[in-house]
């Protein structure tokens, strides 16, 4: 097949993960996926396997320069082993040597000050960077007309380091003028993760951002389906790394998938679903080690809508209650709270209300690359200032999540005596039809969740 006049029927926006192109050999795998699907035009990529976790660790500003230094060499092993398995080609060395030197110079910079947003964001940008590069040349290898395209020249985002808002309008624009055109003609290859504001600054869109990202990119150019390639062969009903009975969900609704990334399910971030809603585009979860094995198709209908679906979690949550007499009979405090909440770009999550308390969890949606905490001090002082303010750490919350589970009779029986021997700190349901989710002790969360897994969903 001549591919550059090959004119696919569909298009798929593909992303793979950081396993998914850790290493020569997994890069490998993905090139197959990708050349026997014509229909993926658009390749997305994550930053090899732990790169990201080294760039976080630099970005903090490691002062001893030997540190440093040996955390830059792991980075470049990393990226070196695919570059020699590539045959060190002089163009595609060039460009790495000079990704490898930024890093130096950002890593450096930020020893003397640490944690400066701009250039945290310009340094982790860059394992996203170097393995776009070594993956379209593995493509081109394999004899596949594909080019490394800066995701920057479409990618618009606000200004926002760490945890940036994408611009829609502009995205859409930008995607649909500069790279629509040429897509039949070669694949891009292009990174995940990273963006650039109106004036060009390197901008990143929080940790796991990539997925986000595809869904973005296959929203502003029309696709059809989103592929998530990943290290599971689909989403499962609960994280099999901790439930081993959990299996995996061929099919989900958008509202569930949507549900379960919100709610803790790594597998997909959680704001990738709502770009793949609002364009109607069919997203698929899949395993790039072992892509025979199928996956899971998330789509606006599903054949079955059972009670139960999946269980997940999310680790680490933060509890704030708010307490204020001026509550008693007022009007107008909640919103006050809301709008200080906004203007620290914090959006709530499960909320409880008593007559002069307010309880509420930080929705970690795109929780910040940089690893900045959600609850600043100035957030506290500006709450500190209209009410009594209490924040509890080491939480988890648990969530099921399902079909018509609100208007379900029994359904709080059965999670809750599960619950028998352990404190649950706070409830939450009704809202949605999807799911019903408390705040349990971190320390007691493992069992709670295999217990209540093996009872919902592998009890026939
Ligand atoms: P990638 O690097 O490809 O983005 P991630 O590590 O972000 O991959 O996500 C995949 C991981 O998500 C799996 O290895 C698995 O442990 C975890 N995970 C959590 N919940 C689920 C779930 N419900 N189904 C599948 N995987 C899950
Ligand atoms: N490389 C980034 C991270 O590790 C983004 C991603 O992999 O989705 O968070
Ligand atoms: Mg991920």
């Amino acid at each position: 097949m001549n591919t550059h006049t090959f004119s696919p029927v569909s298009l798929t926006v593909a992303k793979f993960g950081g396993t998914s192109v850790a290493d020569y050999a997994a890069m490998d795998r993905c090139a197959d996926i990708i050349l026997a699907d014509p229909s993926v035009r658009v390749v997305v990529v994550s930053a090899s396997s732990g790169v990201t976790n080294l760039l976080v660790a630099l970005s903090a500003g490691v002062a001893e320069n030997d540190k440093r230094l040996a955390l830059l060499g792991q980075i470049a092993a990393i990226q070196y082993q695919i570059l020699d398995a590539l045959g060190r080609p002089a163009e595609v060395a060039a460009t790495l040597d000079q990704l490898l030197t930024e890093m130096d110079k950002h890593s450096a910079s930020l020893a003397h000050l640490p944690g400066e947003p701009a250039r945290v964001d310009a340094l982790l940008a860059l394992g996203e960077q170097c393995s776009s590069l070594l993956f379209a040349e593995l493509l081109r290898q394999r004899g596949e007309p594909a080019r490394a395209r800066d995701v920057r020249e479409v990618m618009r985002t606000d200004s926002h380091h760490g945890r940036a808002t994408p611009q829609l309008q502009e995205l859409a624009q930008l995607a649909q003028g500069r790279w629509a055109v040429g897509l039949n003609a070669e694949r891009i290859v292009t990174q995940g993760f990273i963006g650039a504001d109106a004036d060009g600054n390197t901008t990143t869109l929080g940790r796991g951002g990539s997925d986000f990202s595809a869904a973005l990119l296959a929203e502003a150019l029309g696709a059809d389906n989103l592929a998530i390639w990943t290290d599971v062969d689909g989403i499962y009903s609960c994280d099999p790394r901790l439930v081993s009975g959990a299996r995996p969900i061929p099919e989900l609704s958008f509202d569930e998938a949507a549900e379960m990334a919100t709610f803790g399910a790594k597998v997909l971030h959680p704001a990738t679903i709502l770009p793949a809603v609002r364009s109607g585009c069919a997203v698929f979860v899949g395993c790039s080690r072992s892509p025979e094995l199928g996956g899971t198709w998330i789509r606006n209908q599903t054949e079955l809508n059972p009670v139960y679906r999946a269980v997940s979690l999310r680790r680490n949550q933060t509890l704030l209650t708010v307490h204020s007499l001026n509550m008693l009979h007022a009007q107008g405090f909640l919103a006050e709270l809301f709008a200080i909440l906004a203007r620290h770009r914090i959006s709530v999550d499960l909320i409880t209300t008593s007559e002069v308390s307010v309880a509420l969890t930080l929705d970690s949606t795109g929780s910040d690359s940089g690893g900045r905490e959600l609850l600043t001090p100035a957030l506290l002082e500006e709450l500190g200032q209209m009410c009594r303010v209490e924040v509890e750490t080491g939480l988890a919350l648990v969530a099921v999540i399902g079909n018509r589970i609100a208007t379900t009779a029994g359904v709080g029986k059965r999670v809750f005596e599960v619950l028998e021997n352990h404190n649950v700190r706070m409830i939450c349901q009704g809202a949605s039809a999807h799911n019903l989710c408390f705040l349990v002790d971190g320390s007691e969360v493992d069992p709670v969740v295999q217990e209540l897994h093996g009872r919902l969903l592998e009890q026939v």
